[in-house]
């Protein structure tokens, strides 16, 4: 049996503003996802753009970064096993177009920018996550 892993999750703004965060969580908890901490913040558009550096060459970085800077999210830290691919599961697509059914984003993402959740997407990049919001 692997030992537990841990993930970092956001609830981004389009899923805070519509009262989603308990929705998410409860999927999260019911599929033995535990959550080990959370908080509600409010990151600045410099903060955001240092967070989603690995897409800073991508067309949309710059509306990505003003997006997640544009209201509250949730950060949490997941912990399960193999909770980084079972995250990433429960997320579904990127474009919630493309997402399969009882998705996160698929029940609630409106479009590929406001798609309701982030979720990291390997062990290096988790732990680099969780720092980033937990760690000072
Ligand atoms: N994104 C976007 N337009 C795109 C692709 C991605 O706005 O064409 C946004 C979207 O919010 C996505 C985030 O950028 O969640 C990071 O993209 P990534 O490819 O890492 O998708 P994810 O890992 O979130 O599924
Ligand atoms: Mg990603």
């Amino acid at each position: 049996m692997n030992s537990p892993e841990q993930t970092l999750s956001i609830i981004k703004p389009d899923a805070v503003e519509r009262n989603l965060i308990e929705d998410i969580k409860s999927i999260f908890i019911q599929n033995n996802l535990s959550i080990k901490d959370n908080k509600k913040i409010h990151i600045t558009k410099e903060e955001a753009a240092e967070f989603y550096k690995v897409h800073q060459s991508k067309p949309f970085y710059n509306d990505l970064c003003s997006y997640l800077s544009s209201g509250p999210i949730v950060v949490l830290i997941l912990e399960g096993e193999d909770a980084i691919s079972k995250n990433r599961k429960l997320m579904g697509a990127t474009d919630p177009k493309n997402a399969k059914e009882n998705t996160i984003r698929k029940l609630y993402g409106i479009s590929i920018d406001k798609n309701s959740v982030h979720g990291s997407d390997s062990a290096e990049n988790a732990k680099k996550e969780i720092e980033f919001f937990f760690k000072n």
